[in-house]
């Protein structure tokens, strides 16, 4: 690994298992839009930081940002306003958003977006009279939407990678973060315990400050949308190391994940711009169902609703052969959709399928994650020298993000706490504590254990088991009954995880970095389900098929967890603050 010259290399010769440590101002820890918008505004506030990216895919290739299709929220027009951007998205979120956050996205967006362009050189698709276009998307009473095609994601990742090389940026690829490093307190972060993927070896990064990127991502679920690298590991991590979590109930189900028998990519979105565009859903009868869920907007509603309505199809037995539901463009003319869907054609191609001129099956899947990191709008979190951004945060979007709002925060509070971090850094010259005695040796003890064992459980199969678990009892539908079987099943998972057996060299290891995700996965899965058991209505995304309705007399509140000494989720509650916008306000607004 090419370690850059502002990295204080250590070789720790007397520690077997930690061969490396190394010191840095500020450690960000993901390289999607939010840890590279921080890098950037960081170092720019100072060049003279020494900033450190670690990430677990390589440089510019891994993330959700990169797959971001359809684009970005952004309020450009005169006839449009933040006003109406915030109630969207206060709308969206069924009201439980923290609306300081919500206000500083819809606020904030419209000088990221300029900056975008302007210092960053991103170029997104132009009307005639070159005024940025902008394009509808559900659930939006203005077309707002910011984008490059639809590989909106392609070009905003590759221009601020280009950035960051430009700049003196330390940047450790296929490096994962597997633990926060406190002190003996738990009251600061000291950095981070990181494995050097290709070399199967562990460094410890001590780290001024430390910023969590890593992009949420709901792959413990049988249907995901985001690539098999992400691995809700962020959140595992925050959340092991005692930081308030927040609505982790609120995970967000796209409508259309492609079917993919026996595929990774099953689950791979064709994004909603299709629906925006005026595609249709039909059942495995050929009906176009969504006029009985929602008669008004039938397709274009928000993607809680067609996402519930594509699973109920399923659960009644009106599934298409290959198991979910279909979606048809064809009814716009090849030409339109070849021209307008470049990546999702091709996409399709690959498998098989062919968007412009046939039904193709998609079903539900995992998307994003609403909960998180309970942060203030300069990214700080309950822990001192902890900041976290992006979708690894919780509280922007409430119960539910609208389709552009998801790469507007990273891009937003990337650059909010690139800014915070720079302005930290200004403040607190002064080194961490020291790591807690033994916490590095210990960790490293817990993410090897399996390699004392032999012939042992397959982390691969019990990763598996665990996203069918959720999948049917803590999924897109969700009761008490199934969710107090999910808990003791996800806790069954988790103790026979014990037995797991890793075999195999260090370097390179991807059952080793199965057996780490899958462990990110079982914390987070518990988060979800005490979440989701504590919130007895339903909400946005939150549907309960035993409450089935939405109860503004006990609903508006935010539910907020902590790793409990017995290492189990300890939920508790506040009630929603209406800082700027009250609930009749909310409730009242029409688009
Ligand atoms: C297919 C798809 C399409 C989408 N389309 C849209 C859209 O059109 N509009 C919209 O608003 N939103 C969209 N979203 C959501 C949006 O992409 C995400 O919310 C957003 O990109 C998240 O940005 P991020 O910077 O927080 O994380 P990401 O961009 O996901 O970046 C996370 C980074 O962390 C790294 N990482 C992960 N784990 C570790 C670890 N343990 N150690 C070190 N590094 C790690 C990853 O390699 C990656 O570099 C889409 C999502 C998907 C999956």
């Amino acid at each position: 690994m090419l370690l850059h010259s502002k990295i204080n290399l250590i070789f720790n010769q007397g520690e077997p298992m930690t061969q490396e440590k190394f010191t840095t101002d500020i450690l960000i820890i993901g390289m999607g839009a939010a840890g590279q918008l921080a890098a950037l505004y960081a170092y720019d506030a100072n060049p003279e930081l020494n900033i450190t990216i670690v990430t677990k895919a390589l440089k510019g290739k891994g993330g959700c940002s990169r797959m971001v299709q359809g684009g970005l929220n952004v309020v450009l027009n005169e006839a449009d306003s933040h006003e109406k951007h915030l109630m969207d998205t206060l709308k969206g979120g069924q009201y439980v958003n923290n609306q300081d956050l919500a206000k500083t996205l819809v606020e904030e967006a419209t000088p990221t977006i300029k900056e975008m362009e302007t210092r960053f050189g991103c170029f997104f698709d132009r009307n005639p009279d070159g005024t940025i276009h902008q394009k509808p998307f559900a659930g939006q009473s203005f077309d707002r939407t910011v984008h490059k095609g639809d590989l909106t994601g392609i070009e905003m990742i590759s221009r601020t990678t280009e950035q960051v090389m430009k700049r003196d940026i330390t940047v450790l690829e296929e490096c994962r973060a597997v633990d926060l490093l406190l002190d003996s307190f738990g009251r600061e972060v000291t950095g981070a315990l990181l494995l050097d993927i290709r070399q199967g070896r562990f460094i410890v990064a001590e780290a001024s400050a430390t910023l969590v990127a890593t992009g949420g991502g709901p792959t413990q679920y049988r249907f995901h949308a985001p690539g098999p690298e992400k691995s809700v590991d962020g959140l595992g991590m925050l959340y092991r190391a005692g930081v308030v979590m927040r609505d982790m109930e609120m995970i967000q189900f796209h409508p259309t994940g492609l079917i993919i028998p026996g595929s990774v990519v099953a689950g791979s979105l064709l994004e909603e711009g299709l629906r925006g565009a005026g595609a249709y859903l039909y059942n495995g009868q050929g009906e176009r169902y969504m006029k009985n869920y929602a008669p008004d907007v039938a397709e274009r509603a928000t993607r809680d609703v067609v996402s519930r309505s594509a699973f109920l199809e399923m659960l009644a037995g009106r599934e298409c052969e290959e198991g979910g539901v279909r979606i048809d463009a064809a009814h716009m003319g090849s030409e339109f959709v070849l021209e307008n869907f470049p990546g999702m054609c091709n996409r399709c191609r690959q498998f098989g399928y062919d968007l412009s001129r046939e039904p193709v099956p998609v079903s539900p899947t995992a998307h994003f994650v609403m909960g998180g990191a309970d942060i203030d709008k300069d990214c700080h979190t309950s822990i001192e020298r902890l900041f976290v951004a992006g979708e690894d945060a919780g509280g922007v979007h409430g119960g539910n993000r609208l389709g552009g709002n998801g790469i507007c925060e990273s891009t937003v509070y990337g650059r909010q706490a690139g800014k915070s971090l720079a302005r930290y850094m200004d403040r607190n010259k002064s080194q961490p504590a020291e790591t807690a005695k033994s916490m590095v040796e210990e960790l490293i003890e817990n993410h090897t254990r399996p390699f004392n064992k032999e012939n042992g459980e397959d982390a691969f199969k019990l990763r598996a088991e665990l996203q069918e678990c959720n999948w049917i009892k803590a999924g897109v539908v969700r009761n008490g009954n199934d969710m107090e079987e999910a808990v003791r099943e996800i806790a069954a998972i988790r103790g026979a995880a014990t037995d797991i057996a890793l075999t195999g060299g260090r370097p390179y290891n991807m059952l080793w970095n199965t057996y780490i995700d899958f462990m990110n996965m079982l914390d987070v899965s518990d988060m979800v389900v005490a979440s989701a058991l504590a919130r007895k209505e339903s909400r946005a995304a939150h549907y309960r098929s035993d409450y089935p309705e939405q109860n503004d007399e006990i609903g508006l509140f935010n539910s907020f967890i902590i790793r409990g000494d017995d290492g189990l989720p300890e939920t508790s509650s506040k009630p929603v603050e209406f800082t700027y916008k009250t609930v009749e306000e909310c409730r009242n607004y029409k688009k």
